[in-house]
């Protein structure tokens, strides 16, 4: 049995794993499930899984929680707030963490398990933006296990062999083909996308997700994201990274070699599937995913990213190079430049306006320590929040 964690079980990826553990009782147990503020779901998931513990945000949270609970006669213990969360991550009663809370939010419990040494399913991709050298510092010297649910990310490891060691040097990787579906605004355009709403731009062609990784998805910062995220996991330099738009989302990566072999993951656009893989890594579980209808699709597009368009992109492409805490940077201008999107405070091109300026105004040190990186974190949220103030939409 495979005691499970889920960081974030409300929101979409903690749901779609939750509805494959379900399908799987004999295989997993679920040990502690978190959640911010929704409380009734937390409490409805909790009665169907009857994990040992419950974490929320905050003391009234977890009192409304306990009460619910209580009503329903179940015995979880509820906590709340940062250190439960890293308790719940690194226990001893634990050997599987999901790390699906969305935006740095995630990253002192995802770090927590890292440290503890246990198996991590990766779809917190901002933590590992954030803090990358750090946190692969932390997997490696505790022998955590790291896989990747972003599918893409998944599709590549894949699409890689199961020898790759940190590095596409020895292992004839010519390049990481990241594939991107260019999200909402694709061919709308471009000087129409000043006048996009929050609304527009959550709605996904392919993919349903949570409300900031829409809008990472219609601005591109989310492959911007990716890109860094795929130089951490597989040691690859920003020029054997590409992106290609392929509108379909039916290839979810590829890799392409030395030989001119390519190797790809295709299947429809769930993440049920990329969790299933890496629950079960090496073997394979069902999912509740159907079966891949080619002929059914028909055609499959491919073109290049267009960076006038998606300037988010070239932004993150430009963190990565400067490294240190530039990605960190990165990563908190645009959660607050998205926020602000999201609650009507600045329109759709002011998000990669923000993003410039505080990459641009502010300088990036040495990522020395996670303290170092909270605190150009926290010097960017104030930073972006004063251009937010005063911006007019
Ligand atoms: P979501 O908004 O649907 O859910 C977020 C979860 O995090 C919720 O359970 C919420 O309670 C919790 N949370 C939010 N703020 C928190 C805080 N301050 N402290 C503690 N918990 C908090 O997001 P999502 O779409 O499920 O995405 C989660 C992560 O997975 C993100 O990093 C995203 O980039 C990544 N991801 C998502 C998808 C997808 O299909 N949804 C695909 C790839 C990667
Ligand atoms: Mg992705």
């Amino acid at each position: 049995m495979q005691r499970i964690t889920i960081l974030g079980a409300t929101g979409s990826i903690g749901v779609s794993t939750l509805d494959v553990l379900a399908r799987h009782p004999d295989k997993y147990k679920v040990y502690a499930l978190t959640a911010h503020s929704r409380v009734d779901e937390l409490a409805a998931q909790c009665e169907q899984f009857r994990p040992a513990r419950a974490v929320v945000g905050t003391a009234a949270a977890a009192d409304q929680l306990s009460a619910l609970l209580r009503a329903k006669g179940l015995r979880t213990e509820v906590e709340f707030g940062e250190a439960a969360l890293c308790a719940v991550a690194a226990s001893a009663d634990t050997d599987t963490v999901m790390a699906a809370i969305v935006g740095a939010a995630g990253l002192a419990p995802t770090l927590a398990a890292a440290r503890a040494g246990k198996k991590i399913l990766l779809a917190n991709k901002e933590a590992l933006v954030m803090s990358g050298q750090l946190f692969m510092d932390a997997v490696h010297e505790s022998r955590a296990t790291l896989l990747p649910i972003d599918s893409e990310h998944n599709a590549i490891f894949q699409s890689l062999p199961q020898s790759y060691a940190r590095s596409p040097k020895g292992a004839g990787v010519a390049k990481i083909l990241l594939t991107a579906s260019g999200g909402p605004f694709l061919a709308r355009a471009v000087e129409t996308l000043d006048a996009v709403t929050p609304e527009q731009a959550c709605k996904h062609p392919n993919w349903v997700m949570g409300r900031k990784i829409s809008v990472d998805s219609a601005t591109m910062m989310n492959k911007g994201l990716e890109v860094i995220e795929a130089h951490w996991l597989f040691g690859a330099p920003a020029s054997q990274i590409e992106v290609v738009i392929h509108p379909q989302s039916v290839i979810h990566s590829m890799v392409s070699y030395v030989d001119g072999s390519v190797i790809a993951e295709l299947g429809h656009p769930d993440m049920r599937t990329p969790i299933a893989h890496a629950l079960a890594f090496p073997e394979r579980i069902e999912s509740g995913v159907g079966q891949l209808d080619l002929t059914a699709i028909g055609t499959l597009q491919f073109e290049k990213p267009d960076y006038k368009r998606f300037p988010c992109l070239a932004l993150a492409f430009e963190a990565l190079e400067a490294g240190g805490t530039a990605p960190a940077l990165l990563n908190a201008a645009n959660e607050v430049a998205v926020q602000a999107f999201l609650e009507h405070r600045i329109g759709f091109r002011d998000i990669d306006r923000v993003i410039a300026r505080v990459m641009h105004e502010n300088d990036h040190g040495a990522a020395s320590s996670i303290e170092a990186v909270m605190a150009q974190d926290a010097r960017a949220r104030g930073a972006a929040e004063a251009i937010v103030a005063g911006t007019r939409q």
